[in-house]
């Protein structure tokens, strides 16, 4: 078959995507190759489509075991023969998996970078006849990218071991010195390299310097109708920003990553439906949505980097009109962003102490490698020990990247289901278990995902009141209870303390000073305004350009023709004095630049007068 058939065949598209056809005919032609498409751009067919052309196994490089499992599931659900490897599979199951792909009965093989480090595991690949390896998320590799991922090193010795197969390299984010990293640390071989365009011809990219940003948000909301996102920093802003549009008449929801499943389902699926609705999100929002008809992306807070910024800005637009991107900047951002950033870093004596209290608190001595499966009570160790629980929790999951320790149970959200029914009297004058039922119908069938925060929230107790109640209720038997906080994980490695005093502080240090660079980075792009956004932009990502995009707030206010004329202004404030907003609000359709400049002239030539704070009248 060739690349057209296979696509029509199980995706059921009738044309590619521009380059995926070069991408597959690079790798089906035996070329090492860097894909570097935006996200969307359709990254996964360029190895699939290989893997089901090719004989042999195509194995897969992925560092999310969800999205793993996502995607062997739904190449499954084509009848296309998939697997993956995890670390939650049993010895067995891992074995009859690889027997499987030994025996050419598997196409696509997806693996953590962390299972390269199992020499098992190499054995027995080597047993079997691989195709093509595929490494998706390949900035991973990149020491300075914003997803580091050790394991990803142990690539290269890979295809040592077979060195007649070519690896296809995607990601969605390279700057020119991640794009050589990758290069080098895979050890390409002369490599084809393919780059879709950053441009985006219907979107601009703009920063508005914003005192206010509650009534600027309204004004740009006025300005620019239809579906918006707007990023906001931490859960607690998502209401408060979603509750202030609602209450200025807006259709405005919340999203964050602590919301159930159904929670979730419901609000983005409604919000695909509309075409007005406003979700005010963190940053968790947008993954795998595709809604044609968004109109505009707000930010209210410094975003996390210029990477993240691109891609969420790139949510705005799919149906190819105009559309923004609008960051609403104040000095202040940066100076709040880098106070975060250092409140929740441990320093090199918080990470020795945490490491330190966690080997005392599960007593484990020097180089002891323990086959127990540990559960720890995240907040009670925290305070036990005088810990940050917010660096307990960035610690340990470090660990788990660094795949010193195995999570058993890493879920964002808790889960309860009550086991006796309905009319039992234990039900009964029980404020705690009344709630769960009002709040989660289903709650005695399945196991319901949970807040303990909203229920403390709501009930008026404290997370540790409720906590201690549903452990109660749960050795009790009254109920089902997994509790998020209680981390359930083994050790895979003996307990080495000089490791964890050099080197392991010194990645966990180095993944930190390029976090700070990527703010900084950032905090660079918003607070300059001399060159255009997009040239800025895509300069970062390597893409250099002489031309200026000529629509961002940069470009605007260099443009000389005023498309707003002071008679229109002094016309409109003949009739009675004006507030600035009001004035604003009139000349929607003129920047606000323009307006606030073409004031300040007026009351320079003493035509009109400020009145107040923020009124203005004629002077007759
Ligand atoms: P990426 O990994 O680059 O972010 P994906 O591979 O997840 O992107 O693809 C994004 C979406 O685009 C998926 O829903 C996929 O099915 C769709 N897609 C990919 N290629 C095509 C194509 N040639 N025609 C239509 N849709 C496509
Ligand atoms: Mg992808």
């Amino acid at each position: 078959m060739t690349p057209k058939e296979v696509l029509s065949k199980y995706w059921n598209y009738n044309s590619f995507k521009n380059p995926q056809e070069d991408i597959i005919s690079s790798v089906l032609n035996e070329n090492d190759t860097l894909a570097i498409l935006p996200t969307g751009g359709g990254k996964s067919l360029c190895y699939q489509i290989p893997a089901i052309i090719l004989d042999g196994l195509t194995l897969v490089i992925s560092p999310l075991i969800a999205l793993m499992k996502d995607q062997v599931q739904n190449l499954q659900s084509k009848g296309i023969s998939t697997s993956y490897i995890t670390n939650e599979l049993d010895q067995n199951v891992i074995g009859k998996i690889l027997d499987d792909c030994q025996s050419h009965k598997i196409k696509l093989l997806y693996v953590s970078p962390e299972r390269l480090q199992s020499k098992l595991f190499i054995e027995r690949l080597s047993m079997v006849d691989i195709a093509l390896i595929a490494v998706d998320e390949a900035h991973c590799v990149s020491e300075w990218g914003h997803d580091f991922r050790p394991a990803y090193h142990r690539i290269s010795r890979i295809r040592h071991l077979f060195p007649k197969v070519k690896i296809l390299a995607l990601t969605a984010t390279a700057t020119e010195k991640i794009q050589n990293e990758i290069v080098e640390k895979l050890d390409l071989k002369e490599p084809s390299i393919f780059k879709s365009s950053l441009k985006r011809e219907n979107l601009s990219y703009n920063v508005f310097l914003s005192s206010d940003k509650k009534s600027d948000l309204i004004y740009f909301l006025k300005k620019y109708h239809g579906s918006s996102i707007v990023f906001v920093r931490n859960r607690k802003l998502t209401y408060e920003i979603s509750n202030f549009l609602i209450d200025n008449g807006f259709d405005a929801d919340y999203f964050h990553a602590k919301l159930t499943k159904e929670e979730k389902e419901k609000k983005q699926y409604e919000w695909t439906q509309s075409n007005s609705r406003i979700i005010v999100s963190t940053n968790a929002f947008g993954m795998g949505i595709d809604k044609p008809n968004v109109r505009s992306v707000f930010h209210i807070d410094l975003p996390n980097g210029i990477e993240a910024y691109y891609q969420e800005v790139g949510r705005a637009g799919r149906d190819n009109k105009e559309s923004v991107g609008i960051y609403l900047f104040n000095p202040e951002d940066r100076i709040q962003a880098e106070s975060i950033f250092k409140a929740n870093l441990p320093s090199e004596n918080d990470f020795i102490k945490i490491s330190n209290c966690l080997f005392s608190q599960l007593q484990i001595a020097e180089g002891e490698l323990t086959e127990i499966n540990y559960q720890l009570d995240l907040p009670k160790f925290a305070e036990k020990f005088g810990l940050n629980l917010k660096m307990v929790i960035q610690f340990i999951d470090f660990l788990n990247t660094k795949e010193i320790i195995q999570q058993k149970n890493y879920s964002q959200n808790s889960t309860i289901r009550i086991k006796v029914s309905p009319h039992s009297a234990s039900l009964e004058n029980n404020r705690i278990l009344e709630y769960l039922q009002r709040h989660y119908p289903g709650i005695f069938v399945q196991n319901r995902e949970v807040s303990e925060s909203k229920m403390a929230f709501d009930l008026h107790l404290s997370i540790g009141d409720i906590r201690n109640a549903l452990h109660d209720y749960f050795n009790t038997d009254l109920i089902d209870y997994s509790d998020r906080f209680l981390m359930r994980f083994r050790f895979l490695v003996p307990r080495n303390s000089t490791a964890f005093t050099k080197k392991l502080w010194k990645d966990f240090e180095s993944i930190q000073i390029n976090n700070w660079k990527r703010l900084q980075a950032m905090a660079y792009y918003a607070e300059q305004n001399a060159i255009c956004r997009e040239r800025l932009l895509f300069g970062y990502f390597n893409q250099k350009t002489d031309e200026n995009c000529g629509k961002c707030d940069v470009c605007i206010s260099k443009q000389k023709t005023v498309d707003f004329s002071s008679i229109e202004l002094i016309d409109y404030l003949k009739e009675q004095p004006r507030t600035q907003n009001e004035i604003l609000l009139k000349f929607l359709n003129s920047p606000k630049e323009k307006i606030l400049a073409e004031l300040q002239f007026l009351i320079d030539e003493l035509k009109i007068q400020p009145i107040g704070l923020d009124s203005y009248k004629l002077i007759e």
